[in-house]
């Protein structure tokens, strides 16, 4: 059945007239804004893509980033340079009248916001308002605090923070709306729960708020954690936080145990105000359970959406097949009966696509019949990128088993990891001396949301190499399965859930050390990829349609959003949601 003109179902009925605001410090909003720096962005914006295919009244908040966050640069040594992109809001975006103020340090900050809306396939609008304190009223220092996503110093983040919540928190109602819900992504938000008893209280002393008024505020707020390790969450001294928010906040927020080892933290902040909190993955819900005991810490697994990340050629081939599949991302289910010569062609001229494109971008000219491999994400040091190359013997005999090996790489140092830099330059030069005419290593620079949509659909086989358990879900591998593009990868985050071994990839086994890890990643590609990408393209094809029907059909955000709505949201009653959270839980 083709969608035809009538709107789907919306959540419009549910409850009069309300709105979920959606609060997050990015957001992926459309490829010409660099208004998201990795997975915690593109997640908001797919969550919000999805939100407005499924007709979900929501809105949401997040900072202008005026300088936006990067633009890569390696020169020919494996050295990162990073330039600023500034651009320009009004050429998206429309400038709202509202004004509401924050107090930053003892000073008045003025703020306005800027609308984008983001249309669904429907037509139904969630509109994204980024806030900009760029204003005359302003002093120079103030002007700059909605400039650089996750730039200066821990006070430049503090101060940006209470922008986003208590700002945020200012602006939904300077605008008009009426809130069911707040939804913080993430601890950067937290802060919009003190804005919203400072409401509760009408304007009175903070130090007199009751169990009551806290209990108010906390039945309005959900909350998701993305961190699955302790120094990941955002802290602030003591110090900083009387000298920025002001004596009396920082006493209640202490009363409210929201300190820990003396610091401030966002994510206590967090789960101390919600009625409802979740983990990103089934595995996360239990490791953020493990680190913040005293709390009921729900799941909703990560998804992305589908129409945003599936290369052109895949799309006609569902077009085709499974039309529905636009309507409900559920019927890619149906993937499973595709005619395998389908699912090779439509592979094949996604392949030709990154291709051309890593030869326009590097001058490399690989060759389309050769077995790719691709490996993209931030450089962190957990997620041993340099995995793959800590036995170059055995590599280079995959290689000449395979007829030839392509390894495809691209990730982002943070302008201040200095570690993670270290690792992009190891990388390069790997890769310089690895690479020869069995083996192409190739680094693509400023990995960003075009060049990921390239890559996850192009290669043909995703590997992922984190340290267990510092991934709380990863997505990449995600838009990877929709492509029908099967993972290689360890058993951490969201490949927990997805890992069917053989039928939807491969797991990377668990040893005592890194050396262990890349013995099983070579065994794996050795003994499985190798032998059935050479020698058995029926399989492979079927093995692409199986996680395209597995994984491409459940890893998305509209069975993800559909979650947050009857799980986090609109829960029907509260001892149904307590008796789900009870089944859940159960580790
Ligand atoms: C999807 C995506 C990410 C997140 O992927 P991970 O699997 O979490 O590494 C980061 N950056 C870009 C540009 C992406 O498209």
């Amino acid at each position: 059945m083709q969608p035809n003109s009538s709107k789907p179902f919306s959540y419009e009925a549910f409850p009069a007239s309300g709105v979920v605001a959606y609060y997050s410090m990015e957001i992926a909003i459309c490829p010409g804004m660099p208004t998201y720096s990795g997975g915690l962005g593109m997640l908001a914006g797919d969550t919000l893509r999805s939100a407005a295919d499924l007709g979900v009244p929501l809105v949401a908040f997040t900072l202008l980033h005026r300088k936006g966050y990067f633009e890569q640069h390696i020169d020919p040594a494996g050295i990162q340079t990073e330039d600023v992109q500034p651009w320009n809001p009004a050429d998206f975006c429309v400038e709202e009248a509202a004004r509401v103020t924050v107090s930053i340090e003892g000073r008045t900050v003025q703020l306005r916001a800027w609308r984008y809306d983001l249309a669904g396939r429907y037509g139904h609008i969630v509109p994204v308002y980024l806030l900009d304190t760029d204003l005359d009223a302003n002093s120079g220092w103030d002007r700059g605090l909605t400039d650089h996503l996750y730039g200066g110093d821990s006070n430049y983040r503090l101060q940006q923070e209470v922008v986003l919540g208590m700002g945020g928190v200012r602006m939904v109602h300077a605008l008009g709306y009426r809130v069911n819900v707040y939804h913080m992504n993430e601890g950067h938000a937290a802060l919009l729960t003190l804005a919203l008893l400072e409401r509760q209280l009408g304007g009175g002393p903070l130090g007199a708020a009751t169990e009551a008024d806290i209990e108010q505020v906390r039945q309005k707020c959900v909350f998701t954690t993305h961190t699955p390790v302790p120094a990941g969450h955002d802290r602030f001294s003591n110090e900083q936080a009387i000298r920025i928010l002001g004596g009396d906040r920082t006493a209640r927020l202490e009363q409210q145990c929201c300190f820990r080892d003396g610091m401030l933290n966002m994510t206590l902040l967090a789960l101390r105000f919600s009625r409802y909190a979740n983990g990103v993955a089934l595995q996360h819900g239990k490791v953020s359970r493990d680190m913040f005991p005293e709390f009921a810490i729900d799941s909703i697994t990560n998804g992305v959406h589908a129409p945003t990340w599936i290369a052109e050629p895949f799309q006609q081939l569902f077009d085709e097949r499974i039309p529905s599949w636009r309507r409900d991302t559920l019927c890619l289910r149906n993937a499973i009966d595709l005619p395998e010569d389908t699912v090779l062609a439509a592979h094949a001229r996604a392949k030709e696509e990154l291709l051309a494109a890593v030869a326009a971008r590097t001058g490399h000219l690989l060759n389309p019949s050769v077995l790719t491999l691709g490996f993209a994400r931030r450089a962190a040091t957990y997620k041993r990128a340099t995995l793959m190359f800590s036995d170059p013997q055995r590599l280079q005999a995959i290689a000449a088993e395979a007829g030839g090996l392509q390894i495809l790489y691209a990730g982002k140092a943070h302008p201040q990891d200095d570690p993670g830099k270290a690792l992009i330059h190891q990388v390069v030069e790997d890769a310089a001396r690895l690479s020869n005419d069995l083996l192409r290593i190739v680094f693509i620079e400023n990995y960003d949301w075009e060049l990921g949509a390239l890559l996850t659909s192009g290669v043909d086989v995703w590997i992922n190499t984190p340290r267990r358990p510092y991934e709380a879900s990863g997505t990449s591998g995600m838009k990877a399965a929709l492509n029908g593009v099967p993972s290689l990868s360890v058993l951490d985050g969201w490949w927990i859930e997805g890992c069917i071994e053989g039928v939807t990839g491969w797991a990377i086994e668990d040893g005592v050390n890194d050396a262990e890890e890349a013995s099983s990643l070579y065994d794996k590609l050795a003994g499985d990829v190798v032998a059935l990408f050479r020698h058995d393209p029926r399989r492979w094809a079927r093995l692409m349609r199986a996680t395209i029907a597995f994984n491409g059909s459940f890893f998305n955000t509209n069975r993800m959003v559909r979650q947050y709505n009857s799980n986090a949201y609109y829960p029907v009653t509260l001892t149904e949601r307590e008796s789900v959270r009870e089944e859940t839980f159960a580790d």
